[in-house]
């Protein structure tokens, strides 16, 4: 019998965060279109990283104590490997879950697809992104890309497996005890949560390359207030979960909160879990 041709591995179904989203869905049926969504766009990102080698990034020490003492983020846009044919095509596949999905209008679809006809996302286009927040500590604030809103919105979604192939192995390697910062390390970009570990210190996790990093616990992320007793906090429902909110902005920030938890942090499935805190906290007039 001729052998079949070989294809890409599909997502295991038996995978830890697929279980997790099941799991998910199983115990808050009302996030269920959520999840479907989430889930669809996982599977594509992961499909898309798993064909992506790992770059080896070397740094010099010196460089990288001053990048550190700067507050300037270490991953340079050259560095990251980019596959333009491959960032397009997911970039495409996103777009049409996001329109099935009713969060892309049909306007907008309309608007992505002419500007993918133009071929865009271009590598200006994902330049001008990308260094816009990697460059957030400069005195002079980089321009804003003027990108199209429609594409800034699918954008981030189309590059994570670039960003996070580039940045697993840092994380092991770059000592991030002199970070300080509420924006990552790697690529600037801004937390999507903070995870309260079982022990150590409070961490946030980048939302655009998925990269972790510790942060003071008594600080806020949005405004870096310190005073005692300026944040306030509530827990989920289930108790997995924790809205940290300050007074002095009056924004806020969702937490995992890793003890009594079975399962480690999941960036992807935690970040739908905790949709219903955004409700309360908008109820409590924080914003997030
Ligand atoms: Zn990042
Ligand atoms: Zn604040």
């Amino acid at each position: 019998m001729p052998t079949p041709p070989s294809r890409p591995r599909p997502e295991r179904a038996d995978s830890p965060e697929l279980a997790a989203f099941r799991r998910l869905k199983a115990e808050q049926p009302e996030l269920a279109v959520a999840v479907d969504m989430q889930v669809e766009i996982v599977v594509l990102q992961h499909r898309a990283q798993a064909r992506l080698s790992t770059p080896w990034l070397e740094f010099e020490d010196a460089w990288l104590a001053r990048q550190m003492a700067e507050g300037a983020p270490i991953v340079r846009f050259d560095e990251v490997r980019f596959d333009w044919g491959e960032l397009r095509l997911l970039f495409r596949q996103i777009s049409d879950v996001l329109r099935r999905y009713d969060v892309v209008e049909s306007a907008d679809y309309e608007a992505l697809q002419q500007l993918q006809r133009g071929g865009r996302p271009s590598r200006d286009d994902v330049a001008a992104w990308y260094t816009g927040a990697a460059l957030r500590h400069r005195a002079t604030i980089p321009e804003e890309p003027g990108l199209p809103e429609v594409l800034s919105q699918v954008l981030p979604l189309a590059a994570r497996p670039f960003l996070a192939r580039t940045v697993e192995t840092l994380h092991q390697r770059v000592d991030l005890a002199g970070w300080s910062h509420p924006y990552c390390p790697f690529c600037g970009g801004d937390p999507e949560l903070a995870i309260l570990p079982v022990t150590g210190e409070r961490k946030l996790a980048c939302g655009r390359c998925t990269g972790i990093w510790p942060y003071d616990a008594h600080a806020c992320p949005h405004c870096e207030d310190r005073r005692p007793g300026s944040q306030t906090s509530f827990a989920s429902r289930d108790g997995h979960y924790r809205l940290i909110a300050c007074d002095a902005c009056r924004k806020y920030v969702k937490a995992y909160d890793a003890r009594g938890s079975e399962r480690p942090f999941m960036l992807d499935v935690d970040t739908i879990a905790t949709l219903p805190l955004d409700a309360a906290a908008q109820q409590r007039g924080y914003s997030g």
